[in-house]
């Protein structure tokens, strides 16, 4: 005899259920799509398993994912033969949040952005999207490589609780049932299944099977809908736009159309594919400064899907790319140890990088909009590149942009070479002040000289600028100074007037010296002020005001 166990769900599942079910009701078609990318994702896994260990698949090799329906009973199946899952697989998948960046996401939200689907789409709400359209939903699931007996029955109304329960199950591979709510009996029309497999998920790589159809009734017979075949296999001219943003939203990371993307085959004594996007918005770990979470990026060796792999294929600096890498050189029963030393991987991960900045200097120069978009989104991130990535550090440089007291405002879009272009003849050196915001930075007495002698000044005020700037002496063969150390080079009538004004003011030097004592090093006459009488200034090897003040908040 069976038992029915009863179990509550997490805290933060049923507040992600919640949150799920109220804001996603106007995308309410993305059900589909992740429980398919699910199935997908299990079929995936029970191939790579199967590489080691072909049993798992004796029988039923041919791994699909089948769409069926029922009038009567008013539910919806979708179901795989891939990998399944145990009893503990479920209870750790299903009744719980794994992922500790989805936990501070939820934390981090305020409440009128708990109802922004759009934030909802980019985290990925992946299987508990099926409590949209579904009041109930029931899990029927087998581990590959156990015995009939070792089936689950999972059942939930999506409200606090699960059951669970030992059923038999004759085949490998996951069910979902989902009893559609009430007014959701669209989804049990065959013609509205196929289009939204083929709106969705036509470029995921096994076949999604629909029941045939006689009268709305579904019959014993399948057929195949999506194309299922690995996109980036094709040639570049046999793929549209459509299919390159279908094939990114069926990675299951994003829901908005990526920005850009790029598609190169390598061919070689090590060949070689790689597909990668340009997301238009950060994901939420990416804003949280998270990094423990770095999916999308997918190795796959001849075809065959490895793992995510996006810390082994890509620095930390490019970590908002998405995409797949297909390698045909690397031995298939690869470990992620493995790949961590192999030399092959290092190749291709220089590939990558190369691609991606190529992307990135395309869109900077023939896609001036998208390149906005860019930067807003991952400006701050690349930055980090300039000190992690020796080898690309020049090219990471020309694609930074800042504000400057000849931009507009606080807007971000002034070059270093925009920047050497304007400079004067003789004029060496390239100016720029930080400051902890904008009002700060263009504001500063400090560069009231600057402006009084027409030389440009770059304000940066971004966390980072400081940090970065630490890996940033020069560019193009020019120095990078800092408005605060540095004073502007006089010229020769200035040099007289400087040095006349600096003899006249010896006794008020001495006095303000006195009054000051070791609250400063030294009391100058400076020419970097026009308007205001005095100002803090720095020697060279000082730190940034600002980097400072933080540092004694950080109680250092
Ligand atoms: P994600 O896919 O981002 O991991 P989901 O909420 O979509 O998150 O799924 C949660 C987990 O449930 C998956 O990681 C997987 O372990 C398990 N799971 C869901 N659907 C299936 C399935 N069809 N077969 C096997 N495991 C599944
Ligand atoms: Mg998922």
């Amino acid at each position: 005899s069976t038992t029915t166990e009863t179990r509550k769900f997490e805290a933060e599942v049923a507040q992600v259920l919640h949150l799920v079910t109220h804001s996603l009701y106007s995308h309410k078609d993305v059900f589909l799509r992740e429980l398919i990318s699910n199935a997908s994702d299990a079929c995936d896994k029970l191939r790579f398993e199967s590489l080691a260990q072909p049993e798992l698949v004796a029988g039923d090799a041919e791994l699909h994912i089948d769409l069926t329906w029922d009038p009567e009973a008013r539910t919806v199946t979708i179901r795989d033969n891939g990998i399944g899952m145990s009893r503990e697989d479920v209870v750790a998948n299903l009744g719980t949040i794994a992922s500790s960046g989805t936990r501070r996401y939820l934390e981090a939200l305020s409440s009128e952005q708990k109802h922004d689907a759009r934030l909802i789409g980019q985290f990925g709400v992946g299987f508990y999207s099926a409590f949209v359209v579904a009041d109930k939903v029931t899990v029927l699931t087998r581990r590959a490589g156990t015995e009939a007996s070792a089936g689950v029955k999972w059942e939930s109304d999506g409200k606090g609780e699960y059951s669970l329960e030992a059923v038999e199950l004759p085949e490998r591979g996951t069910a979902i049932v989902l009893h559609l709510k009430a007014d959701e009996d669209e989804f049990l029309k065959p013609w509205q299944l196929r289009s939204l497999i083929t709106r969705y998920s036509d470029h995921v790589a096994f076949p999604i099977r629909l029941s045939k159809d006689e009268d709305g009734k579904p019959t014993e017979e399948w057929e195949t809908i999506n194309s299922a075949s690995a996109l980036w296999t094709k040639p570049k001219s046999e793929i549209s736009d459509e299919d390159y943003i279908g094939f990114y939203k069926s990675l299951g990371t994003d829901f908005n159309d990526p920005l850009a993307w790029t598609h190169n085959r390598v061919e070689g004594n090590q060949s070689f594919t790689t597909l990668l996007y340009l997301p238009a918005q950060p994901p939420f770990d990416l804003m949280m400064g998270g990094r423990d979470e770095r999916k999308g990026l997918k190795l796959y060796i001849k075809r065959v899907f490895i793992m995510d792999a996006a810390e082994e294929l890509l620095p930390n600096y490019l970590r908002f790319v998405r995409g797949v890498v297909d390698a045909d050189d690397l031995p298939l029963n690869v470990s992620r140890e493995i790949l961590q030393q192999n030399r092959q991987l290092e190749k291709i991960k220089a590939a990558c990088v190369k691609r991606v900045l190529d992307l990135i200097e395309r869109l900077a120069r023939d896609e001036p909009e998208k390149f906005q978009t860019f930067y807003k989104a991952f400006g701050n991130t690349l930055k980090e590149g300039i000190a992690e990535d020796h080898a690309n550090r020049e090219r990471i440089a020309k694609l930074l942009r800042f504000a400057s007291t000849k931009g507009e405002g606080s807007t971000q879009d002034v070059s270093f070479d925009d920047y050497i272009g304007r400079m004067a003849v003789g004029q060496d050196t390239i100016w720029y002040i930080t400051a902890d915001g904008y009002a700060a930075a263009a504001g500063s007495p400090q560069l009231e000289a600057f402006k009084a002698k027409g030389v440009e000044v770059l304000l940066m005020f971004d966390r980072i600028d400081e940090w970065m700037l630490g890996s940033l002496s020069e560019y193009d063969g020019k120095k990078l100074k800092n408005v605060a150390k540095g004073e502007l080079p006089l010229d020769e009538a200035d040099k007289q007037k400087q040095e006349e004004a600096s003899k006249a003011a010896e006794p008020l030097l001495e006095r303000i010296k006195s009054l000051l004592g070791d609250a400063v090093g030294d009391v100058k006459v400076s020419a970097r002020l026009t308007d205001s009488p005095s100002c803090l200034a720095l020697s060279d090897y000082e730190m940034a005001p600002h980097l400072a003040r933080l540092l004694r908040e950080a109680g250092q």
